[in-house]
């Protein structure tokens, strides 16, 4: 009798047999709603029946599977996926061929796999979440008698090496033949295929890796399949289909000589490999096998034709069709698109068919923003773009300013716009306003009028101003410590004067529980936390509207006078220890077998002007999106599915700015490190010894005064000071301590010029690009001390994200962060530095330091030395600290007072 042939036997009305001669089966990807706009627009205004003949279409085109996937945060998925599969089924034109559910979510699978027929495919499965969830789930498919995609995804994360791809999958396919009992040919493995030519180096050899991995999965475990999702690979391309197309022949072209089975891709649109053009088919084979690419070569040259073609092909001609529309429209479309090109003109003639100028604005400008407004509202927008949008009003404002003065001038009754008025300041002693400049754009574009006073902002300025200008709502920012304590200040002064506006509290040292318990209790006319820009707006709409306004502010004063409650609970739980106890648990270190490495100067070391390019590799670009509210790990947020595009457009904006400053030095990148001989008295001062200038045998003393954390610890835990990392001087042994400042010199003119060119967009860009180049500056300069002025680091190979992720041997921890809180630890800082001078860094009234992209630390090189935080102390640690730094307990308690009272 002959046995059934091992290979996998799918079925819609009629069977599809994938035998090893069958060639490379398409699996059709428009009936999927994250990949299609159009579906997903279809899906969800229930349009089913036009959302059928996508189906069709992909069948007509050649897909022998089609895809589908319904995940998508407005839809009922379950329901979704059941309705569209069960029209589906009594289509016999679409039915006849299998059905891929597609779902990150197994009851949107489970609900799929209850309304097909034949033999389908579950995409996917794996072992994200652990091997028992996976186990079940590949029950489940196999009961159904589904055969699975197995994503190359563990419990580490996916899969981007060669290595982890080939690993995970005989990982998982041991699983299923041996635990589950499933067919070896049921298997399909999607080894992930990534975006490349991102720009990004880490990325050039993700082409490459699949389609190895799928060669070597494919040797050691024949009958199983492999699939991926072709369109990913080419996602730095989107716009420029043509290039795309280009780039999944070509891949792959290569990934089926290795093995690879069957591929989600959009079968209309495939072309045939030896009919692509020789020079773009190179370019393509180029960066896809990563060859002739070092310092990204082969990208650079695909992503210039690439604008070579953009120029010249279709699409821009389909992209200018909104220019024979009416002049509204062609304004609501710029102000959506962030397009600038036309405005002027376009503004010019909406301002020449109303009779008004200020119509224009009240009407087409706002119209348009109430649009962009409500897809942000709607998380359908995102921050980067609504900058973008609000550089277009400004301009349109800007063009209609003149006429709007010189109506004024002829009526002075004519009618003024009457906006609600927002005053943001960032309060005294703080130079920091990137997040305010956000909010301030953010509400400018949902037609708020925003006052800004921008920074270093007194606070009886803030509240004359408001007085005289009439606002509406008033808003502080802050973001180092002393901050939190200008803001009750303000708080304070408002009530004292009799103010009724609302009081918006923001920034990164601020915090919901601080304003609770600290801030909202100064004043009774609503104080507000706002974690973010996106918030602001309906926090500053609710707030406005008579009706809703109580209401809202009864909800918070609840919600405020829980954390209150909640505060001084936690508080007292928490245990603290006598000071002498736990200076007594302090940090055990074995001196007695440790020898201080001796830094190759003492004294200090400025560094005039470090080259920029160099600096740009030590980014860590996390922060950068955090800034502009696109959460998520960097790199792969650049392909997420929801943020992916608005990040991607935002990175290479970023990227071409940083290439100018760069090209054209608009910064400049100053330093100075220094290092000196230093023990500590046993307890909690660090004694750094300074000889005086060219005495070589007279020295001074300067006493760093520490923190010592003084909650009880778990037995074995220390309670840590930073003094613990170095020597005493009862060892005998000559230690050292390092300090460091780095600022990013020269952002005002440029930003002033953005300001007067009402670029928002690039104005921030620009500060978030200066703020991530010191921070890099600090990471490269604290490399050449571990490697090199110091050396006790002399062997280390670390890359940039083992930098990132603080591998290294010793610490720089900041004055004001949680290990050292007190910021006035700076004045000796600077000291020891040579002064204000050195860099031109100038510490502010509330030691925050000027220029704001600015970042200073001490140097530890103990291997023992760890970031902890000190938290709150008792008073005979207070007293002792403060009988140290011959400071009165009362402005020790100012400074000190978010970490005293453990709120921050
Ligand atoms: N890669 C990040 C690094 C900045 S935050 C970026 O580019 O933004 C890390 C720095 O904050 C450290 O280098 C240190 O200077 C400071 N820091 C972090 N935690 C600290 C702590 N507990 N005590 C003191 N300083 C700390």
């Amino acid at each position: 009798m002959n046995s059934i042939k091992p290979y996998l036997r799918l079925a819609g009305l009629e069977p599809l047999v994938v035998r090893p001669e069958t060639n490379f089966v398409n699996i059709g990807e428009r009936t999927n709603v994250t990949g299609s706009k159009m579906f997903a627009r279809l899906i969800r205004e229930n349009k089913y029946e036009e959302a059928l003949s996508v189906a069709r279409q992909q069948v007509e085109n050649g897909a022998q599977i089609i895809d589908v996937n319904m995940d998508d945060a407005l839809l009922d998925g379950v329901h979704a996926m059941t309705t569209f599969l069960n029209l589906v089924q009594s289509e016999p034109d679409i039915a006849r061929i299998p059905i891929m559910i597609d779902s990150s979510k197994f009851e949107i699978i489970e609900a799929g796999l209850k309304c097909v027929q034949g033999k389908c495919i579950v995409n996917s499965i794996s072992m994200k979440e652990g091997e028992e969830k996976f186990i079940r789930e590949a029950n489940i498919c196999r009961l159904f008698g589904a055969a699975v995609v197995v994503m190359a995804f563990d419990e580490v994360g996916q899969a981007d090496t060669l290595e982890r791809k080939v690993e995970i999958c005989t990982r998982a396919y041991k699983i299923l033949t041996e635990k589950v009992g499933f067919d070896p040919q049921d298997i399909i493995f999607d080894p992930n295929i990534f975006a490349i030519a991102t720009g990004l180096e880490e990325h050039n050899n993700y082409g490459v890796d699949f389609i190895e991995a799928t060669r070597i999965i494919k040797q050691r475990m024949p009958l199983a399949k492999i699939s991926g999702g072709v369109s990913n690979l080419s996602f730095s391309f989107r716009g420029n289909d043509h290039v795309r197309e280009a780039m999944h022949s070509v891949f792959l072209f290569h990934a089926i000589k290795a093995g690879m089975d069957m591929g989600i891709v959009n079968a209309g649109q495939l072309v045939v490999y030896d009919e692509i053009e020789p020079l773009l088919r190179e370019l393509c084979e180029d960066v896809i096998m990563n060859r002739n690419n070092d310092n990204n070569e082969a990208t650079e040259k695909l992503i210039n034709f690439a604008e070579t073609v953009k120029a010249k092909g279709k699409a821009i001609v389909k992209d200018e069709a909104w220019r024979n529309e009416t002049v509204e429209a062609r304004l609501t479309h710029a102000l959506i698109n962030g397009i600038t090109d036309y405005i002027d003109t376009d503004t010019e003639e909406a301002r020449q068919k109303y009779p008004r100028p200020l119509d224009v604005i009240e009407g087409p400008l706002m119209d348009g923003m109430n649009v962009v407004g409500d897809l942000f509202g709607a998380g359908k927008m995102f921050l980067p773009q609504v900058v973008k949008s609000a550089r277009v009003m400004k301009k349109s404002v800007a063009w209609l300013t003149p006429y709007i003065e010189e109506e004024k001038k002829n009526n002075p009754l004519a009618r003024q716009g009457n906006a609600p008025k927002i005053l943001l300041a960032t309060v005294k002693g703080d130079v920091h306003d990137i997040g305010k400049n956000i909010v301030g754009v953010v509400l400018g574009c949902n037609g708020y009028d925003i006052i800004d006073l921008g920074v270093m902002v007194p606070a009886d300025k803030i509240l004359e101003t408001a007085q005289k200008e009439k606002a509406d709502i008033i808003g502080l920012s802050g973001l180092i410590t002393p901050s939190l304590d200008e803001m009750v200040h303000v708080a304070h002064e408002m009530k004292r004067r009799g103010m009724l506006q609302p009081l918006l509290i923001g920034g990164a040292t601020t915090s919901r529980m601080h304003t609770a318990v600290k801030i909202a209790q100064q004043y009774d006319n609503g104080v507000v936390h706002v974690l973010d820009a996106s918030r602001s707006v309906t926090v500053a709409g609710t707030l406005l509207n008579n009706e809703n306004k109580q209401k809202f502010l009864q909800d918070i004063n609840v919600e405020y006078e829980k954390l209150r409650d909640d505060f001084q609970r936690k508080r007292a739980i928490k245990q603290y220890i006598d000071f002498p106890a736990a200076q007594k648990n302090k940090v055990p270190v074995d001196w007695d077998n440790f020898e201080p490495v001796v830094p190759k100067f003492t004294g200090t070391k400025v560094f005039d002007s470090v080259d920029l390019e160099l600096l740009s590799h030590y980014i860590d670009w996390g922060p950068f999106f955090i800034a502009w509210e696109l959460g998520g790990k960097f790199p792969q947020l650049l392909e997420d599915a929801v943020i992916g595009k608005e990040a991607t457009k935002l990175y290479h904006d970023a990227k071409a700015l940083l290439q100018k400053i760069i090209s054209e030095k608009w910064l400049t990148a100053k330093a100075v490190i220094a290092f000196y001989e230093a023990n500590t008295d046993g307890a909690d001062t660090i004694v750094v010894k300074c000889e005086i200038a060219g005495t070589k045998t007279a020295f001074e003393e300067h006493r760093l005064e520490t923190i010592r954390q003084q909650i009880k610890k778990a037995p074995g835990q220390p309670n840590f000071s930073l003094a613990d990392f170095i020597a005493p001087a009862s060892t005998g042994k000559k230690d050292y301590i390092g300090a460091f400042s780095v600022t990013i010199d020269g952002i005002e003119e440029h930003l002033q010029r953005f300001q007067r060119e009402h670029d928002d967009y690039n104005k921030i860009m620009l500060q978030a690009l200066a703020d991530r180049l010191a921070e890099a500056f600090a990471e490269w300069l604290h490399e050449q001390v571990r490697t090199n002025y110091w050396g006790y680091s002399s062997g280390e190979k670390l890359s940039v994200e083992g930098m990132i992720k603080e591998d290294y041997t010793g610490i720089r921890p900041a004055p004001g962060y949680p290990a050292c809180p007190d910021h006035t630890e700076k004045y000796k800082l600077f000291t020891l530095l040579g002064g204000e001078d050195a860099t031109g860094i100038h510490l502010t009234e509330s030691l925050a330091m000027y220029p704001a992209s600015s970042v200073c630390g001490w140097y530890f090189s103990h291997p023992q030395s760890q970031y902890f935080g000190v938290g709150k102390i008792k008073d005979d640690q207070l007293q002792d600290y403060a009988k140290r730094k011959e400071m009165p307990i009362e402005d020790i308690t100012r400074w000190l007072r978010p970490i005293l009272e453990d709120e921050a």
